[in-house]
């Protein structure tokens, strides 16, 4: 009996794509004591703030215990039925594509392969979508140009082994604390350089060696320079590389004064690149949510193609996810533009390979609508029943006024959740309470391709239940009872992992077949791994043997003309940047319970230059009033030279729920890249005056 027991269980930190291993034991009045697990290879004891404080975020406090319907308690059966028959009237009328589902990267692995499944082989729709859409679609993008495959190439060890590491719109300080602890004690120990790139000066310049205070958005112009500069040095010789010349030819053509950076800055930088041959570039959401978020991301990895800088030890381009399994919503296809085990949703052969091996009754031809266009036909009518699980998009969307208008206008949207009140519960028609952290069970993928169990230690709160329970409880009552009937979580892992073997036998990176006869007590018992479990590259790196998954088997460069983003004009002109605080995490529904997380940044607010404050007449510690083409938001001035004249940042942490009129993403725009279909988050064009 787990309730029982005082034992630490092993599990997994529920926040950050470093993915800690915690050691969560259960205590004698309720709550969990936490500490780091020493034998885990993400963090090997070590834990952050937001880690640590997880035992203050467990128990009742704001949850969901119960089903509701149109506000009122119901039992499982009632509302199980409603939201099965509702959808299936639905899929009746107006066919597959006017259903949806947005889920999230904090579902585990298990969860968001009953999601997919459900959607893709049994509804037969591709309108799936996740809330990784806002955090790593063009790396994802980016890597299938690059490599013909979203593969992680590195470790997190290289940060460890680089002689240089790159940190480009990352605050790795904040974001990803663990691993900047790693690489702060690497520097300590072998005097590794850093190097950030970022417009804002954040915490994670104090250990850099170089900062470039760079021009929002000229990352891509930054990495062409430097492209342009390897190439010329003879660097490029020999690595098998397809579409050099073009790709050259671009970066020639641009123009190093849009990075806003002084010559000896961009020279030093080009200095540190070429003589580390060492060099681990790290990029996080700067680079990622941005209208062209996929070249940046390619501008980056053309350097490392083009020079052989990858998979090897201490070298390789490393993106850094934000949420604990957004590389496990990748593996098992959780984006609208994916299938199940990297394959091809495009490629007729993976189709039916999964379709088979599902026994699937239809499967969806083409991709499915991606996050913002998903809000965008739930908007115009065209989805009729939505259904979200694990995310609160009328407050983390941009354009998030429309989002809850959307939301509020749908004939009929369910919401799973652990939390009883957030932006999005309030706007669902059938409320379903699902367990947190601490009562789940399953795996999660962190950024470097290790699967890690996350582990129950406390029994759920109310009557909740688990999101792949609630899912394959519906679809069993939509009349697919056998192709959704397992009792345990080990059960979808191994099906997973069966179909990774077919998925493997097609070219799929992703190959964890060996664990498919794996049985209850072996998942119980899983280690930390990594993928590809088998094979030459075993548990290592990918692509140091200069073998791409492209058909040439190269490593494909790609044109990059750099873009920058809208322009402020008079009336905005100021240029809006979003980011994570360090103690909180999303928007809030479990941390914001933590007493002590509050203690580092209670409120939301408005870092301004001291130029800008003094300009515009507001005063350190007022309010302002910030204002976009979307709409308006009330925030604290926090005066710094942190940031550049005209480019003030605010949190995205506060909703509505949290502080009256703290809700950022009412200002961002709907604007996305063209190719991965995430949004521009950090450039907002925006005025602010005295509130
Ligand atoms: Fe959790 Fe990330 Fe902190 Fe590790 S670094 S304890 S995964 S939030």
């Amino acid at each position: 009996n787990m309730h029982a027991t005082t034992r630490p269980v092993r599990t997994t930190c529920p926040y950050c794509g470093v993915g800690c291993g915690v050691l969560a034991t259960p205590l004698p009045g309720g709550g969990l004591a936490i500490t780091g697990d020493l034998d885990h290879p993400a963090n090997f004891g070590r834990l952050c703030v937001k880690g640590t404080a997880l035992g203050d975020t467990v128990g009742p406090n704001g949850r969901l215990l119960v089903p509701r319907i149109d506000g009122r308690d119901t039992s499982w059966g009632e509302a199980l039925d409603l939201v099965a028959n509702r959808f299936s009237e639905t899929i009746d009328r107006h066919g597959p594509d006017s259903v949806a589902f947005y889920v999230s990267g904090q579902l585990l692995t298990e969860d968001y392969y009953v999601a997919n499944k459900l959607m893709k082989g049994f509804i037969g729709s591709a309108n799936i979508d996740t809330n990784s859409r806002l955090c790593m679609a063009s790396s994802v993008a980016g890597h299938r140009r690059a490599f013909g495959s979203d593969t992680v190439p590195g470790l997190y060890e290289d940060l460890e082994q680089a002689d240089c590491v790159m940190l480009v719109g990352s605050n790795l300080a904040w974001c990803h604390p663990v691993l900047f602890q790693r690489l702060t004690a690497a520097r300590e120990s072998r005097g590794t350089k850093v190097v950030v790139i970022d417009p804002r000066r954040t915490a994670t310049c104090d250990i850099a060696d170089l900062y470039l205070p760079i021009a929002p958005g000229a990352d891509a112009a930054l990495f062409n320079l430097l492209l342009s500069e390897v190439h010329r040095r003879g660097m490029t010789a020999g690595a098998p590389v397809e579409g050099l010349e073009d790709a050259l030819a671009a970066a020639q053509r641009g123009n190093p004064a849009i990075t806003g950076l002084p010559p000896d800055d961009l020279a030093r930088f080009i200095e540190i690149w070429c003589a580390n041959e060492r060099v681990v570039t790290v990029y996080s959401q700067g680079i990622n949510q941005s209208d062209s978020g996929t070249d940046k991301v390619n501008a980056i990895l053309n350097c490392h193609i083009a020079t052989g800088r990858i998979g090897r030890p201490g070298m390789g381009p490393f993106s850094v996810t934000g949420q604990p399994n957004a590389m496990g919503g990748r593996e098992v296809g959780g984006l609208a533009n994916m299938l199940a085990c990297h394959l091809d949703i495009d490629n007729p052969v993976h189709r039916e390979a999964v379709r088979q091996f599902w026994n699937a009754p239809r499967m969806p031809e083409a991709p499915g609508l991606k996050a913002l266009d998903m809000f965008r036909a739930v908007d115009e009518r065209r989805i009729k029943a939505l259904w979200i699980i694990g995310t609160n998009p009328a407050m983390s969307m941009p354009d998030a006024n429309r989002v809850c208008r959307a939301i509020a206008g749908c004939d009929f949207v369910v919401v799973s959740d652990i939390m009883a009140q957030t932006d999005t519960t309030r706007l669902a028609d059938v409320l379903l309470p699902a367990t947190g952290w601490g009562e789940k069970n399953g795996t999660v993928t962190n950024s470097e391709r290790r699967i890690s169990r996350q582990r129950p230690a406390l029994g759920p709160v109310g009557q909740a239940r688990d999101d792949w329970r609630i899912m394959a409880e519906v679809a069993q009552r939509m009349g697919w009872a056998d192709a959704f009937a397992w009792t345990h979580p080990s059960q979808i892992f191994a099906e997973h992992a069966a179909l990774s073997g077919i998925a493997g036998r097609l070219g799929s990176d992703f190959d964890i077949s060996d664990c498919a006869g794996w049985d209850r007590s072996q998942y119980d018992a899983m280690e930390p791994f990594l993928w590809p479990r088998a094979g030459a590259r075993q548990g290592g790196r990918f692509f140091g043997d200069n073998s791409y998954h492209t058909p040439s088997g190269r490593g494909r460069m790609v044109q990059v003309t750099p873009r920058l983003p809208p322009a402020t004009t008079p009336s905005a002109a100021f240029c809006l940047n979003t980011g994570r605080v360090r103690d909180q995490w999303h928007s809030m529904t479990r941390t914001g319970t933590s007493p002590r997380l509050s203690r580092h940044l209670a409120e939301p607010f408005l870092e301004l230059n001291p130029c800008d404050a003094e300009s515009l007449g507001v005063s350190p510690a007022s309010l302002a009033r910030v204002t976009t083409a979307r709409g308006e938001a009330i925030l604290r001035v926090l005066v710094t030279d942190r940031v550049a004249p005209g480019q003030p940042f605010a949190p995205i942490h506060w909703s509505d729920q949290t502080a009256s009129a703290g809700r950022v993403n009412a200002l961002t725009a709907p604007l996305v890249d063209p190719v991965s279909g995430q949004p521009a988050l950090k450039s907002t064009p925006a005025s602010i005056a005295p509130f």
